[in-house]
């Protein structure tokens, strides 16, 4: 039972929210506007803009779902640990975290997503112990929501995402995202980049947050679980503080930023024109599917 009013206020927001949903948003325009996510689009652009349009709008598949089957699985795993601990108030032990993670890599499996080896499927299920029994009761017992999904109509288009977990922490309220990934390495031009991305994404979560319920959450918490393979507790979370002013202000700087790159994508789409990145690791294009035909692959 939630007692704090601020809390109690944002589930009566979250509820009006849900209500709202079941309106087409577009009715009184009378004009489709295409769905955009930080993840799936303005982050997949701005890493390569060629990769995202022809995976995007030219019909081709990933052929490597290796990093999608570990994030899935760990997403999915969360999901059904947390409704567990709502049914029997306690935590999942190993036992049960196994049968839980194998029935949903069965239905991976079923959907066409497989692990590429038993090593990756060895690392996932070994994380997610860890996980419960690291975080345990107390991370459970905060979480107010699950994949919230939240939605905001903008002038041209509509923003769409889903926040993995909010929950509180004392009278904190908090968003927090999974990576299945270890902490990009701050000390490299691209580790630091990759990191930016991810913080971009919480600014647009609690920029989505804000329009929903008038305030921005006190923390985001992007959440590194590869890390707890090798124990360094400290570096799992990485933290950005809603209540600072500049925080603040670079969200509204990246929302106006997320409009331009909007924009682009969709001149892109109309002349069929995806253009090649400034910048971009060796390791994206290592895997990448349109390497060998890319002038950027052979002359890097
Ligand atoms: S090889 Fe690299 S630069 Fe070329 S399309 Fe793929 S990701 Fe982009």
């Amino acid at each position: 039972m939630v007692k704090d009013p601020r809390i109690e206020k944002l589930l009566n927001g979250f509820s009006k929210f849900v209500k709202e949903r079941e309106i087409p948003l577009t009715q009184k325009e009378k004009r489709i506007k295409n769905r955009y996510t930080i993840t799936g689009d303005i982050i997949s652009y701005s890493i390569c803009p060629r990769q995202y349009g022809f995976y995007k709008f030219l019909g081709y598949a990933p052929s490597n779902p290796t990093q999608e089957w570990y994030g899935s699985i760990i997403h999915r795993f969360l999901k059904r640990a947390h409704m567990s601990f709502l049914r029997t108030g306690r935590v999942v032990n190993d036992e049960e975290i196994e049968r839980i993670f194998y029935l949903i890599e069965k239905s991976m499996e079923a959907e066409g997503i497989r692990a590429t080896n038993e090593r990756v499927k060895r690392s996932a299920l070994e994380v997610l112990k860890k996980f419960c029994l690291i975080e345990g009761e107390s991370f459970f017992r905060s979480v107010i929501e699950a994949e919230l999904r939240l939605i905001k109509e903008l002038d041209n288009f509509i923003l769409y995402g889903i926040i993995d977990v909010l929950r509180t922490e004392g009278e904190k309220v908090e968003i927090w995202d999974y990576k299945g990934m270890e902490r990009p390495d701050e000390t490299t031009f691209y580790g630091r980049e990759k990191l930016n991305r991810y913080k971009k994404q919480m600014y647009v979560y609690g920029f989505l947050f804000k329009e929903r319920t008038g305030t921005f959450p006190d923390k985001a918490v992007l959440y590194f679980m590869n890390e707890l393979l090798k124990g360094n507790l400290e570096k799992t979370r990485f933290i950005i503080d809603f209540r600072k002013e500049e925080i603040q202000n670079e969200v509204e700087n990246f929302i106006e930023e997320f409009k331009r790159i909007v924009e682009e994508i969709e001149e892109s789409q109309k002349t069929n024109n995806w253009r090649l990145p400034e910048n971009i690791d060796k390791n994206t294009c290592k895997q990448c599917d349109f390497k060998w035909d890319c002038p950027h692959y052979w002359t890097s």
